[in-house]
């Protein structure tokens, strides 16, 4: 379906116990556009990331990713909860980045990021070695395949980490602050492949603090704070000109 959205929320929101995260959030990402997620701790965007692959239920609204609700069935003009099946179905299109690396440490970063095709897609490792190998080599790690992560920088883990969600060849990328926890001198290498991600045409929703990326890469900017989207539009001109004052003090301390 080309022209469906490949994310959609409609008045998403998200409740632990009487904690209302997410109020009520809609918006749209259409194919091959990169959109960022900023705003203060606590405003939610990790959940609403968590929403979309799975790892999160919503309390109300829907949530579509390439025009097929997330984690509900639709029947009869009502909603079944999905089958575990067809849930991990969904969520093997989906590619999720985090703030720590979560590499396996007793495998080399070839076999990280074989592991998925074999262990989920069954493949044979013969099959996926050569992809896995091409997936390092377009992170710029082509060198480093038989290296554990113990021996990796932090920047170099994470970029085999992005190989390793690729190899599931998702249709939707998520990132959840993939720069936060490396050393300011390895923030570039990782900023760099994603941006070599969004030009190959990968559909990404990035969650970060680093503005210049926003601003290059991204097509749209949302703002959220205390679980609602405040404003958002085309990053160039949100940044230039915040209209709501919660984005401006956001924004002073960030720029
Ligand atoms: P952000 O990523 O913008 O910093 P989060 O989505 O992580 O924000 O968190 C938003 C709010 O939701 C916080 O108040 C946090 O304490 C709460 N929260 C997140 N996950 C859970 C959970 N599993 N159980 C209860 N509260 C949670
Ligand atoms: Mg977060």
């Amino acid at each position: 379906m080309p022209d469906t959205p490949m994310v959609v929320a409609d008045r998403v929101s998200k409740s632990f116990g009487s904690n209302e995260v997410l109020k009520s959030i809609s918006l749209e990402v259409k194919r091959g556009e990169v959109m960022c997620l900023v705003g203060p701790s606590g405003s939610g965007k990790s959940t609403f990331l968590r929403c979309i692959n799975h790892l999160e239920v919503v309390s109300a609204g829907r949530l579509s990713v390439d025009g097929e609700l997330i984690g509900y069935r639709e029947a009869n003009h009502k909603l079944y909860e999905m089958r575990p099946k067809e849930a991990a179905r969904q969520r093997r299109d989906i590619g999720m980045v985090f703030q720590r690396f979560n590499l396996f440490p007793h495998m080399t970063a070839l076999q990280n990021v074989m592991e998925a095709p074999i262990r989920v897609k069954g493949l044979s490792k013969a099959g996926v070695e050569a992809n896995a190998r091409a997936l390092l080599a377009r992170v710029g790690l082509a060198e480093r395949a038989d290296y554990y992560p113990a021996h990796l920088s932090g920047g170099q883990q994470q970029r085999v980490a992005i190989a390793r969600a690729l190899a599931m060849e998702p249709k939707l990328m998520l990132f959840d602050e993939p720069t936060s926890a490396l050393d300011p001198e390895l923030v570039g290498e990782v900023l760099d492949v994603m941006q070599g991600l969004a030009r190959d045409g990968m559909t990404m929703i990035v969650v970060t603090h680093e503005m210049g990326f926003a601003r290059e890469v991204a097509d749209s900017l949302v703002f959220m704070d205390g679980g609602v989207v405040v404003e958002s539009g085309v990053p160039t001109e949100v940044l230039a000109n915040p209209q709501h004052h919660r984005t401006q003090a956001f924004l002073s301390k960030v720029l």
